[in-house]
């Protein structure tokens, strides 16, 4: 079975910079590149990414795929696969926004993936427990907003399987426990 890696965006690929949509904020952090080319042999990657910005009208789902497409084609022109890109664009109550399990499951029954060796990687505590709630391994990065929230993921007592700095070390922590 194929195994994968659930992508955060915001905060984990590229430096979130508070609803950002406009191509010219778009900044991929560095090593994100080098640690995805360690790791796209093993595992196949998804983005998956609360995106209440356009609920709240901050911008429209054409400006999010603008955005987001220009990220996939950088990756892309570095031989980096994303296979699907999955946002939830709503504010207040909806079945899709992360915590909620709903897109990895879709991922599953399409992909077909083992669940138990696959890894979501993200800055906030509703990727940790998304990962946790599907059984998936989870690495917290204080990149993003990880700081910020890292008391709270230690509240909740949320334990992540790695917690680190900067998405190269999770990518080799990754690829060294493959
Ligand atoms: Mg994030
Ligand atoms: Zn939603």
């Amino acid at each position: 079975m194929k195994k994968a890696i659930f992508l955060d965006r915001d905060g984990t690929l590229i430096e979130d910079s508070d609803y950002a949509y406009r191509i010219e904020d778009l900044k991929i952090y560095p090593g994100v590149v080098e640690g995805l080319k360690l790791l796209q042999n093993d595992y196949l990657f998804f983005i998956i990414t609360n995106q209440s910005g356009i609920g709240k009208g901050f911008y429209t789902t054409k400006d999010f795929h603008r955005f987001n497409n220009s990220l996939l084609e950088q990756l892309k022109n570095q031989n980096i696969i994303i296979e699907r890109t999955y946002f939830c664009p709503h504010i207040g109550n909806c079945e899709c926004k992360k915590p909620s399990t709903k897109y990895i499951e879709e991922i599953v029954s399409e992909f077909g993936i083992n669940l138990a060796e696959s890894w979501v990687v993200g800055d906030h505590p509703s990727d940790i427990i998304m990962g946790k709630n599907v059984g998936c391994k989870t690495a917290y990065l204080l990149a993003g907003h990880g700081t910020k929230h890292f008391q709270e993921l230690e509240l909740k007592r949320i334990n992540p399987t790695i917690i680190a700095e900067d998405f190269l070390y999770v990518a080799k922590q990754i690829n060294y426990r493959t």
